[in-house]
């Protein structure tokens, strides 16, 4: 047998997003992760790039966890022609499964507002996929267990380990032949009020580590600092607006605001979870009890407290009434869904909070207003930006530096490859830097569309 494995790096080298590594082996053709690129318009061109494999001839898709920069890409796949099953944990795939329909939902209605207000180069605008090819893509989904080894051919297994990131979240090893390939998709926190700590791989002969905050430790007071945030809102009688991710963080906040107005650090202000996307992933919480803390008592008494709103004509009355109010709206860096509508009506509003929650990719209007941006541009339209802008870093879902140097604890031996991905060239750097100051190893960051064999 040909020992020969080829990686190829398409997505998340030198960048966050866009997550997708090509394995080619003598028998099989195998892509672990299939996301989009999100961010600078550089990085989004890419995604109507054709891959340097016809997609016909990957013959699995192996995804870590359901978030777009992690699964965004299938439908396109889909679509030129990839006929295989694509593996997953059950929640994960129903998480990608709702991610992908908002996302063409997404992309349809950018090309058709581009095209009605003609402020597209293309002419007519096209989305990149639409809800059909998401139609298209879920047949291919195949749920499979957490922590077995399974078969892809003779001599190529696969498992899927708790990586605690969010909701069915796993890092993945692959064996081919004697060699181990660990990819950790994104990894969880330490401690976590929602998803417990994630596992540690034990072996690697290549490691793929992510280094979202490779650079970076976080403060760890920030339920106090919420705290603090909404009530000095509250008392400019203002409305909090917190953009977020329908994946876990939203539960993530709803959970604390329910926690912090139970035991009277917060007044009793009116909270409010605006996202349709936001629902159904909490009806994945509710049906997948054992992948987080909460007991399906507590689901449900959380979405008592915090009313959550379903349809586009509640969503229009809430947008409009200015009272006091914390709002958890979708969109978590502020790219699309609902909170472009609060955007709308309240980035000039001095009265009204900003919350930014999580991590705000480069280009983003999250990023831009993280970065204090005196305005910024919405439908076309420049809006100044009056309300006050305020960061919580604490919540990432995201391991810190310290956390990312202790998933690698466990390792008996140092791996043969180690490369760093999933991260902005600084940060990928820091990581590198400490591996070798903690560890003694060298590692590897690639670049996009690399080659390398091991
Ligand atoms: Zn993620």
């Amino acid at each position: 047998m040909n020992n020969n494995i080829e990686i190829s790096f398409l997505g998340a080298a030198g960048t966050v997003t866009g997550s997708k590594y090509l394995i080619k082996t003598h028998q099989k053709n195998i892509l672990v992760d299939c996301g989009l690129f999100q961010g600078i318009k550089k990085l989004r061109l890419l995604n109507w790039e054709e891959l340097e494999i016809n997609p016909s001839l990957i013959d699995v898709i192996l995804l870590t966890h359901g978030h777009l920069d992690h699964v965004g890409y299938l439908p396109k796949l889909v679509n030129a022609g990839y006929k295989g099953k694509i593996w997953g944990t059950s929640p994960t795939l129903e998480v990608a499964e709702i991610i992908l329909q908002d996302s063409a939902r997404i992309q349809e209605e950018d090309a058709k507002r581009a095209n009605e207000n003609g402020y597209s180069k293309h002419n007519p605008a096209k989305p990149l996929y639409t809800s059909e090819d998401v139609k298209n893509t879920v047949p291919h989904f195949s749920p499979q267990p957490p922590d077995e080894w399974l078969k892809i051919d003779d001599d190529i297994h696969c498992r899927f380990r708790y990586n605690g990131h969010i909701i069915g979240s796993t890092f993945i090893e692959l064996k081919i032949g004697k060699k181990l390939l660990v990819f950790s998709g994104d990894i969880g926190r330490e401690v976590d009020p929602l998803m417990y700590a994630p596992k540690k791989p034990e072996e690697a002969t290549v490691l793929f580590i992510e280094s979202t905050y490779g650079g970076r430790l976080h403060p760890r007071n920030s339920e106090d600092n919420l705290a603090s945030i909404i009530n000095n809102s509250f008392e400019k009688k203002g409305i909090v607006i917190i953009p977020s991710f329908a994946v876990e963080r939203t539960q993530m906040l709803m959970y604390l605001i329910w926690q912090l107005r139970k035991t009277g650090k917060i007044a009793n202000i009116p909270v409010y979870m605006d996202s349709p996307m936001g629902n159904k992933v909490l009806d994945i919480f509710l049906n997948n009890t054992n992948w987080h803390r909460l007991s399906a008592d507590q689901c449900k008494e959380m979405c008592r407290e915090i009313r959550c709103v379903k349809t586009v004509k509640d969503s229009v009355k809430l947008v409009a009434d200015n009272s006091s109010k914390i709002v958890i709206a979708g969109g978590g860096m502020g790219s699309g869904g609902r909170v472009l509508n609060y955007f709308q009506k309240y980035l000039e509003d001095p009265s009204a909070t900003i919350l930014l929650v999580g991590f705000q990719a480069e280009g983003t209007r999250g990023r831009q207003l993280l970065e204090g941006a005196n305005e910024v541009k919405l439908y076309g339209k420049y809006y100044t930006v009056n309300a006050s802008i305020e960061n919580l870093q604490g919540l990432s879902a995201h391991a810190d530096q310290k956390e990312l140097i202790d998933w690698l604890s466990l390792l008996k031996q140092k791996p043969e490859y180690i490369f760093i991905v999933h991260g902005e060239p600084q940060s990928a750097d820091s990581l590198r830097v400490k591996i070798k100051d903690v560890y003694g190893w060298n590692s590897i960051i690639p670049s996009l569309n690399q080659k390398i064999d091991v």
